[in-house]
Formats: structure tokens, C-alpha cells, sequence
């Protein structure tokens, strides 16, 4: 198993169904390689398009310590040119729920609580260097919300059975 150091969380800036984002990496991206660990569509059903030991393509530079978890959506529904959090209930459920999950595969390897939960934007470089990624410096917007206050309470397995995610 390698060692994870990021959950890192996205949208699909659409509304495809994993079919044919699937076909969308393939033949429009050239991938070899999967976007995404897991895709959840908006009723809250998770699919794992990868095991977690396996590299996926989520974000450039940062993937071999990474596991990716991307929801439908993430852009307004007449305009995917417009970034919008567009999570509902049930996916948001289901983030925490894969959260949980991505923990008990790899708690008996590493020490799981110093994994950093955020944004795909949050990895863009700090161009300034004023240690916070500023929204002009996003290589994009995905995935439409901020991840990293959102999911601060998160330390741990511990912290998402207290909150009944189990
Ligand atoms: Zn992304």
C-alpha cells in the first residue's frame, strides 16, 4: 500500500454519469489511468472506479500520495461553464461516507489522522507566496466549495463515528 497524504475532493463539472466521464478520459484526455478513486452521483450512490492502492489522475503532480473522491456536478445545470456547489444531502452524506471508508482501508498502514481533506483548487500553487492559495491563483475552481474549513473537524475515523458515520 503507498502512503496517502491527501484526500482530495472534486466535481465532475457535469452531469455525465461515470460511463461517460470514463469515455471522456479515455478518448478526449488520452488517459490510461481513471480521474477518480470514487464518483458519486447526485442521489448519493458511490461507485469506485479504482482500488485505493492504485494511482488515479485527479490532480497533476500530486497523485501517487493522493486518493480522489469526485462528485456529480459542481457547475450550474444550464451553464457548466459556471462553477456552483451543487452537492446535495445525499452527497454530502456520501463524501463523509467515503471518507470513512478511504480510513478503514488504510488505517492498518499508516497513521491515518494526518491526512489533509481538501479541494482539488486547493492544490494550485501559491504564486505569491503568501502561503494561501488566493482564488486568482486557482488553476480552477473544482470542486466549487471550500473543502479545507468544511472538513476541518475531520481528524480522524474517530471524529466521523462521533458524528454517526460508521
Ligand atoms: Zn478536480
Amino acid at each position: 500500500m503507498r502512503k496517502i497524504k491527501w484526500i482530495a475532493i472534486h466535481c465532475t463539472a457535469g452531469y455525465g454519469d461515470v460511463d461517460s466521464i470514463k469515455r471522456y478520459w479515455k478518448n478526449v484526455l488520452g488517459w490510461k489511468e481513471v480521474g477518480y478513486h470514487f464518483f458519486i452521483y447526485r442521489n448519493g450512490t458511490v461507485v469506485q472506479l479504482a482500488d485505493i492502492s492504485k494511482v488515479t489522475n485527479g490532480v497533476k503532480g500530486f497523485n501517487s500520495n493522493s486518493v480522489h473522491i469526485s462528485y456529480q456536478g459542481g457547475v450550474e445545470l444550464n451553464n457548466v461553464n459556471k462553477a456552483k456547489d451543487t452537492r446535495t444531502p445525499e452527497q454530502k452524506q456520501a463524501i463523509l461516507q467515503t471518507i470513512k471508508t478511504i480510513y478503514d482501508q488504510l488505517k492498518f498502514n499508516q497513521d491515518v489522522s494526518d491526512i489533509r481533506i481538501q479541494g482539488h483548487r486547493d492544490f494550485s500553487p501559491d504564486k505569491n507566496g503568501n502561503g494561501v492559495v488566493d482564488p486568482w491563483e486557482r488553476i480552477k475552481e473544482c470542486p466549487s466549495f471550500d473543502a479545507i474549513p468544511e472538513y476541518a473537524w475531520i481528524k480522524g475515523p474517530e471524529s466521523l463515528r462521533q458524528k454517526g458515520i460508521i
